[in-house]
């Protein structure tokens, strides 16, 4: 579906300047709004609930650059409310970052079914919805980039291990697919990204990359896949990942 993108030099065009951002109250979505902010960007970005979060504070240093609303992506009223409250604004970018992981160990089998369903619910079902509800607020020829995993490769799962998170992004790259074949024809360029194994809450202090060595890339990436339309799964360095 996509081949590799080389990574762009410059400024970002202008036509990705007014980003959406789904899931952003730390870890890769406050690192991306914090990203996208600096690059002159504007940017609304949600959290969940009332609470502050870095997202406030970052928000309070780049005063007028970005927006905070709220939602819950496994509340389908919540998206609606979102939708409604966004309906006179259009964005070059939606990106759906907010996602879940479990216990790794255990099989498939071992797992709760109520475990089951709230990553299925979260990682695969819930940023389909958020598509499918926020599409109309993106520019015919903007981007819509879900963020996925490595993890959710068919292909390059030789190792296992992760099995229940593994399989919540890889239906939720097929979900794409599916949208995709739908919206065939159409000048979007659609994403699933994967950002690489990187230092957050949900990678831990031992993953491979910190946030820096990321998301500047998976920043560059989207950039380079500007108006590229289809669907491209991708990592960071806008390497394709085996399906
Ligand atoms: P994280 O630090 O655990 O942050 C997860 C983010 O998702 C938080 O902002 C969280 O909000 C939000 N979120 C979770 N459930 C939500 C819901 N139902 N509605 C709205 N927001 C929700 O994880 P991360 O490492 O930054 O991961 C971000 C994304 O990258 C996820 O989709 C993850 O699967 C993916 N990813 C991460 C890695 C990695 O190595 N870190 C690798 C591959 C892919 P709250 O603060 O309210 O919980």
């Amino acid at each position: 579906m996509s081949t590799t993108h080389s990574l762009p030099a410059g400024s970002p065009p202008a036509s990705t300047g007014r980003v959406l951002l789904i899931g952003a109250s730390r870890g890769l979505g406050l690192a991306l709004a914090r990203e996208w902010a600096q690059d002159g960007r504007q940017v609304v970005a949600t959290v969940r609930g009332s609470g502050r979060t870095p997202l406030h504070d970052l928000a309070d240093s780049r005063a007028g650059q970005i927006e905070i609303e709220t939602v819950d992506i496994t509340e389908p009223a919540q998206i609606a409310a979102l939708h409604d409250r966004l309906a006179d604004r259009m964005f070059d970018l939606l990106f759906v970052n907010a996602g879940v992981t479990n216990q790794p160990e255990g099989t498939v089998a071992e797992t709760s079914t109520d475990e089951f369903v709230r990553v299925m619910v979260t990682n695969a079902l819930s940023p389909l919805r958020v598509v499918e509800a926020l599409q109309d607020r993106v520019e015919p020829d903007g981007t819509i980039a879900v963020m996925s995993s490595g993890q959710g490769s068919v292909a390059n799962n030789e190792r296992g291990g992760h099995e229940v998170y593994r399989g919540s992004k890889a239906a939720l790259n097929t979900f794409m697919r599916s949208y995709a074949a739908r919206h065939d024809g159409e000048r979007r360029s659609l994403v699933l990204m994967a950002p690489g194994w990187v230092q957050t809450d949900m990678g831990g202090a031992g993953a491979h990359l910190t946030i820096d060595e990321s998301i500047p890339n998976v920043v560059k990436t989207l950039d380079a896949l500007r108006e590229s339309p289809g669907l491209h799964y991708v990592d960071y360095l806008g390497r394709t990942v085996a399906w």
